[in-house]
């Protein structure tokens, strides 16, 4: 859990940073709400996830793919 409010930390930071731009195509990242679930294999149960992700035009097909 300690990993998980790191991560937090930093999307609370980035979100701060609003209209940054991507360096490298240029797009101004747009921050989404991306839920995803996983097998936890102890406990055999799905938990879900949710992450803050900056999109633009680099990882744009990743994420919506
Ligand atoms: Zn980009």
């Amino acid at each position: 859990m300690a990993k998980q409010q790191t991560f937090q930390d930093k999307a609370a930071k980035a979100a701060a940073m609003k209209g940054s731009k991507c360096p490298v195509c240029g797009t101004i990242f747009q921050p989404i709400l991306m839920v995803t679930s996983e097998r936890s294999k102890v406990s055999q149960s799905w938990k879900f996830n949710e992450r803050r992700v900056q999109v633009c035009k680099c990882n744009e097909k990743q994420v919506y793919a």
